[in-house]
């Protein structure tokens, strides 16, 4: 701020606090040289003192006649958030629909602390030999382990979780045995990067790689805003590419930001960025304490480290001047915030870049409708790297048709005999097969035999899945568990069914079919329990799993070499769905899946076993045929305005009383229908939403469709604040949701 400012008397403050606009407080005389923009302040709120941030200065002109209060501390010498950081949020808060308070709190770590966590210190676990290892008889994990440490001669904690998925747990039960010794050390602060083998060096960037590596580096030269798409098959060498940005952008004085869909799914990723930069990264996710995360976000905040990766909240890493976001797996839905306030960072990765004048890249495998819309309209550049590192093949795909199988018995039902000679195959020549099935659970409905009636949640009404590792029935929508009935609780009958099949019924059937095999679960209710997910890894990549069963957590980013075939049980989970994305995303997960097959020196096979088999997702992935599939897509999106023909909000409104919640949707509607319509907005619903009870509250929704490009956050905000007022004296609740990825709810 070089601008001379009049003295200011008055300061405009956001509070973490769902309102949508800020206070205005009065600076105590004498202490005006401490107002500043981004400052944190205590001030007096109703009768209690509660921390905010002063957002704007001000002149007394526009209180005249109001009592103001004065602000009762200054928090800060320097400003806690830069008045450029500050900017970003605030644009992405009216992008996202939210008040600036929540933004607030959503991006900054324990939203306004009225003091910052003190600095953790910085201490490292080593692994050494403890030079007795002759003396113990080691399990086949184990003595991987140990080879790893005498390899590195000694090796951190973190490096050896990269090496190692669950590596570090087993060393520490080793240490405690004697069989391994262990130190700890502060850790250097200084950021020094390199200090571990970096393996960059010996890679040659193919020329794809080099042409996509010039088309950035002329970006980042350059200083201004521009986006790219990265399409590149899994084991193309995108991430190569987002490592040799980073050091380009380093190159420059600037830092940069690399999002991924889900932290702890990517130890693999850490591990290679980790040994390349070293000291330079900070690493956000959720297993922070409060404190270490705070720590973390002063290192960027004062630009002492060049790169932070993190997942979708990493969009607001406090870095001074950001010149690269990397968004791996742009496509994921993970990047969609679903709790709180409701923003993609992807999209707000692209708001901040051009704000920073910075480069934005986005890389999948199955770019997202959305980006491929940019690369059209001229928005984004699209880069390609159409081959696998070492011309590996991608795998054979045959599509078996499911709905001649209606009519067998149970969980059979669900294995085609091709799907069932595939596997026998693979284990027989030694090999490993993955079944992919996007549903948890043992059985996802419970059914009486002589009425029909489907035991149902009583908070949501929705049919419960039996979880056979609880022994129970589970609402997958409120997590309400209750015992399995005895009988219906319609007709009073005892024949209660099982329907249908999720991950643990699927394992305890592949279990009995191949008695001797070493059958394993992933999803996320094993992952739930801490050390259970890298466990599960550190099994497959030793080859201690035969067949491995899970849902989409199966399906990102890892390289378990022996894999030769996936089954995809029912292809059509996702594509049922009453959303416009589920062809996407069918075609999305299928294209990863598929890409878990063959990744060693054998070739690899797929099979997908679907009721939709002439479905054009279905068909293009079966021919790994990209473009043809987002051809087919875009023409359906274009016809029916959806992204990124157009955009979309929507308006969901629910309460325990459903008339209540009807009209107060009905008075939303008509208020909203003359302004929208005159700005060429469609407006449908009020309508129940397809899950219309939920925790015991009766859900509607609006839904209104905008053209493309649509100013959402400079048409609605202010729309949309008196309606808030409206709906809240019906006692119903009103969420704004745009660009929706959910619209069951
Ligand atoms: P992706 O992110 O597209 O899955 P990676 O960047 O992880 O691809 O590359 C796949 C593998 O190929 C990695 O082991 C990587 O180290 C290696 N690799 C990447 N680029 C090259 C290259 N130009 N030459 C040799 N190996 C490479
Ligand atoms: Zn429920």
């Amino acid at each position: 701020m070089s601008a001379p400012v009049t003295t200011p008397l008055y300061v405009e403050v956001a509070v973490p606090l769902p309102i949508g606009h800020a206070f205005t407080y009065r600076v105590p005389s004498g202490e005006e040289g401490r107002a500043r923009i981004g400052v944190r302040v205590l001030v007096p709120f109703g009768s209690r003192k509660i921390t905010g941030l002063i957002v704007g200065l001000v002149d007394g002109s526009s209180t005249a006649g109001r009592e103001i209060k004065a602000v009762h501390a200054f928090l800060d010498e320097e400003p806690y958030v830069t008045p450029r950081h500050l900017a970003f949020l605030t644009a992405a808060a009216r992008e996202c629909m939210a008040p600036l308070g929540e933004m607030l709190r959503a991006a900054l770590p324990r939203g306004l602390p009225r003091r910052e966590a003190p600095p953790v210190p910085r201490t490292e676990t080593f692994f050494r030999l403890a030079g007795k290892e002759a003396a113990f008889a080691m399990t086949p994990k184990q003595d991987r382990v140990r080879a790893t440490v005498a390899a590195a001669g000694e090796i951190s904690v973190q490096d050896l979780s990269a090496r190692i998925p669950g590596g570090a747990e087993v060393a520490r039960r080793m240490v405690s045995k004697g069989m391994l010794a262990a130190s700890t050390r502060e850790r250097p602060v200084a950021a020094t990067a390199g200090h571990l083998p970096d393996v960059s060096g010996e890679i040659t960037p193919t020329p794809d790689q080099e042409a996509a590596l010039a088309r950035i580096g002329v970006s980042l030269a350059s200083g201004k805003f521009a986006a790219f798409v990265l399409h590149g098959i899994t084991g193309s060498g995108k991430t190569e590419v987002y490592l040799r940005a980073v050091e380009q952008v380093r190159q420059t004085g600037r830092q940069a930001v690399f999002l991924v869909p889900e932290i702890v799914l990517t130890p693999q990723l850490l591990g290679r960025v980790r040994s390349r930069f070293g000291d330079g990264v900070a690493v956000l996710h959720s297993g922070l304490s409060p404190a270490e995360r705070a720590s973390e976000w002063r290192r960027v905040r004062a630009g002492r480290v060049f790169l932070s990766i993190g997942a979708r909240s990493a969009v607001f890493s406090p870095f001074p001047a950001p010149g690269l976001f990397i968004v791996d797996e742009e496509h994921d839905a993970a990047y969609k915030q679903e709790e709180g306030i409701r923003y993609q960072a992807r999209d707000l990765a692209i708001l901040r870049g051009k704000m920073e004048d910075a480069v934005v890249l986005l890389g999948s495998a199955t770019p997202s409708a959305e980006s491929i819309g940019m690369t059209q309209a001229g928005e984004a550049t699209l880069l390609s790297l159409p081959e696998r590192i070492g011309g590996r093949s991608l795998p054979e795909v045959s599509v078996v048709d499911l709905r001649g199988h209606a009519g067998m018995r149970g969980a059979d039902r669900y294995f085609s005999p091709e799907l069932e000679a595939a596997v026998e195959d693979t284990l027989s020549r030694g090999e490993k097969a993955m079944l992919f099935l996007n549903r948890r659970g043992y059985a996802p409905a419970i059914t009486c035999l002589d009425c029909g009636e489907t035991v149902r949640c009583v908070n949501c009404r929705v049919s419960l899945t039996f979880h056979q590792q609880h022994g129970a029935l589970l609402c997958h929508y409120c997590d309400a568990r209750t015992p399995p009935p005895e009988k219906c609780g319609c007709c009073g009958g005892h024949k209660l069914a099982q329907v249908g099949i999720g991950t643990e019924r699927l394992v305890a059937w592949a279990a009995r079919r191949w008695k001797g095999a070493r059958v394993a679960r992933l999803d996320s209710d094993v992952s739930r329990k801490r050390g259970a997910y890298g466990e599960i890894l550190a099994r497959m990549q030793s080859g201690d799993v035969d067949i491995l069963v899970g849902t989409q957590m199966i399906a990102k980013g890892h390289d378990f070499p022996e894999v030769t075939l996936v089954g995809v049980l029912l292809a059509d989970l996702s594509l049922s769905f009453p959303d416009f994305r589920s062809a996407e995303r069918t075609f999305q997960i299928l294209t990863q899946v598929a890409g878990r097959a063959g990744r060693g020196g054998r070739p690899g096979r797929v099979i997908v076993q679907t009721l939709s088999p002439d479905h054009f997702c279905v068909r293009s992935a079966a021919r790994h045929d990209f473009d043809g599939f987002m051809k087919e897509e875009l023409a359906a999106r274009e016809a029916l305005g959806y992204p990124p023909f157009g955009r979309m909000l929507l308006l969901r409104l629910w309460g325990p009383d459903t008339s209540r919640v009807i009209r107060a949707a009905e008075e939303v509607a008509a208020a909203l229908s003359v302004p929208v319509a005159a700005a060429g907005i469609s407006l449908l619903g009020p309508a129940p939403s397809p899950v219309s009870f939920v925790k015991r509250k009766h859900h509607f929704q609006i839904l209104l469709k905008m053209p493309a490009r649509f100013p959402v956050g400079a048409f609605f905000p202010d729309l949309l604040g008196p309606l808030r007022e409206t709906v809240r004296k019906h006692g119903v609740r009103m969420e704004a949701d745009v660009d929706p990825y959910n619209m069951m709810v």
